[in-house]
């Protein structure tokens, strides 16, 4: 029997980046359980996706485990037949875009790797886990597991049918409300019509996807403001690193300031890309800086505009949807959806224009691409629902994700942080700030593993009452 016990609840990439670092520091008496439904770990909703156009959106060479490993998923990747079978994955500059399920191959391949060398035990238990008992996580089929420690690792919601659509249209064949689900696009036949909602990376998922399905019907994007992913870039430029010694403490004055450090860089030839890179890299620090109102005021106002310039395309999913929109197949609008209606086996869409005009769209299919409904996440699993019923967890006060201190411990209905219940992954975001990109999740689940096996000492740890479910 192990002397310790932590379980981690969700083995997409983050809770399996989790478990491998666990695996990497820890000694022999620990064991780690990752409890995940999924055949195999380190996918999630992000890299199960088997559609050959599904990229990762970064260099290969730019997605890791740690900071300190910075290439190692790119050599991985460039050994491997995958490379061999892709002629695509390589783009004009030579950096490789490979396709996303390579990323989760290579995740389960490091934890089959400690799973067989490390000290440390580890388990993937594939079932769900229902409920906590006791300082016992219970699953589906009705295991029991002692946690010493329990980690949450869950993230992603499905999408949710906008309100809109809910009262008129649920169950509609024409609607495809979860275009994550295995084989949600095989039915659009290659003539349909087709409108999609939101116009961010899963639109462009979808557009690219029914591309390779030789889908030829008119496509029409539409969200509030119309605007789409930007590129990445292409070479190698050098960072431009900012410096944060004097930093703004309001929204505007960061805005202020981005756009100065901007047009600066732009007359010495430096693209935007890196001033905002800078700027990424530095979202924690900024964040946490920024007081609750300001943060607010960011969620309220600014969020759509540096969604679109921080999460950006891959450039073979770019030239695809540069292609359909020169060849006039896809459109692109800046409008809201005012109301749906059945017109036999159409829909006809009334869209409220941004220029303040009034459009119908007839279509055959509308897609929802609006992504994971993310202030629904306290209520889309039965165990998060159970521990916010019991006031053991509760919402973060942005409604990201899940409240947690500066350790990612989860803080319960009193305020009180609780050292046997942690957040690993996104859901801590609404603290943290920029935690979504995959070096921020990486270097996040490094930090949980430190705090787990005491490496570095967090300032509230005395603080931390003894209970798993205080
Ligand atoms: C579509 C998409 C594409 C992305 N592409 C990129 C990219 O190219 N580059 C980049 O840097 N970032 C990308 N990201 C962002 C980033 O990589 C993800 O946010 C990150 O992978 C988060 O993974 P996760 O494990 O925290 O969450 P999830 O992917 O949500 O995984 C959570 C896991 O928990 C499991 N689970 C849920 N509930 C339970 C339960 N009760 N019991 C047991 N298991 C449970 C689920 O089955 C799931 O596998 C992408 C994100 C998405 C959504």
């Amino acid at each position: 029997m192990a002397e310790r016990e932590i379980v981690i609840v969700g083995g997409g990439f983050t809770g399996t980046a989790l478990a491998i670092h666990l695996a990497r520091l820890g000694h022999a008496g620990l064991r780690v359980t990752v409890i995940e439904p999924r055949e195999r770990l380190g996918q999630g909703v992000a890299y199960s996706t088997d559609d050959p156009t599904h990229r990762i959106n970064v260099p290969a060479s730019r997605m890791q485990l740690s900071g300190e490993e910075e290439g190692a998923f790119d050599r991985w990747y460039r050994a491997s037949d995958a490379f061999i079978a892709d002629p695509d994955a390589q783009w004009s500059d030579g950096s490789v875009y490979p396709q996303r399920s390579q990323f989760g191959r290579y995740i389960a391949a490091q934890f089959d790797h400690q799973a067989e060398h490390a000290p440390v035990m580890l388990v993937h238990v594939r079932d769900r886990a229902v409920a906590l008992d006791n300082g016992v996580v219970v699953t589906a089929s009705g295991e029991r597991y002692r946690a010493d420690e329990l980690v949450l690792a869950i993230s992603h919601p499905p999408p949710a049918l906008p309100k809109v659509l809910t009262r008129s249209l649920s169950g509609h064949r024409g609607v495809i409300a979860n275009p994550w689900q295995q084989d949600a696009l095989a039915r659009v036949g290659k003539e349909e019509q087709v409108a999609i909602m939101g116009s961010g990376l899963t639109m462009s998922d979808v557009v690219a996807s029914l591309h390779r399905q030789g889908h030829r019907g008119k496509i029409t994007v539409f969200s509030r403001r119309g605007q789409l992913p930007r590129d990445n870039l292409s070479g190698s430029w050098d960072a431009r690193p900012l410096d944060y010694q004097q930093s703004p403490t309001t929204v505007r004055g960061w805005l202020r300031r981005i756009r100065r450090e901007v047009a600066l860089g732009a007359k010495e030839n430096l693209p935007w890309q890196r001033v905002l890179d800078d700027i990424r890299l530095n979202g924690q620090r900024i964040w946490q800086q920024l007081p609750l109102k300001e943060q607010q005021r960011f969620l309220r106002h600014l969020r759509p505009w540096w969604d679109v310039h921080r999460y950006r395309l891959a450039p073979q999913v770019s030239a695809v949807l540069e292609l359909l929109q020169i060849s006039g197949q896809l459109t692109v609008l800046a409008a809201r959806l005012e109301r749906v209606e059945r017109k036999g086996s159409t829909l006809a869409l009334t869209l409220a224009r941004r220029d303040g005009t009034q459009q119908t769209l007839l279509a055959d299919r509308l897609i929802i691409t609006t992504g994971p409904a993310q202030g629904a996440l306290l209520n889309s699993d039965a165990l998060l629902s159970q521990l916010v019923a019991e006031g053991v967890i509760q919402a973060d006060p942005l409604a990201l994700g899940i409240r947690v201190d500066d350790a990612s411990r989860t803080v319960n209905a009193q305020g009180q942080s609780n050292a046997h219940l942690w957040v690993a992954g996104p859901a801590a975001r609404g603290h943290f700030g920029e935690l979504m990109g995959l070096p921020q999740v990486a270097e996040h689940a490094v930090f949980i593993a430190h705090q787990l096996l005491g490496i570095t000492s967090s300032p509230h740890q005395e603080r931390c009452p003894a209970s798993l479910t205080n």
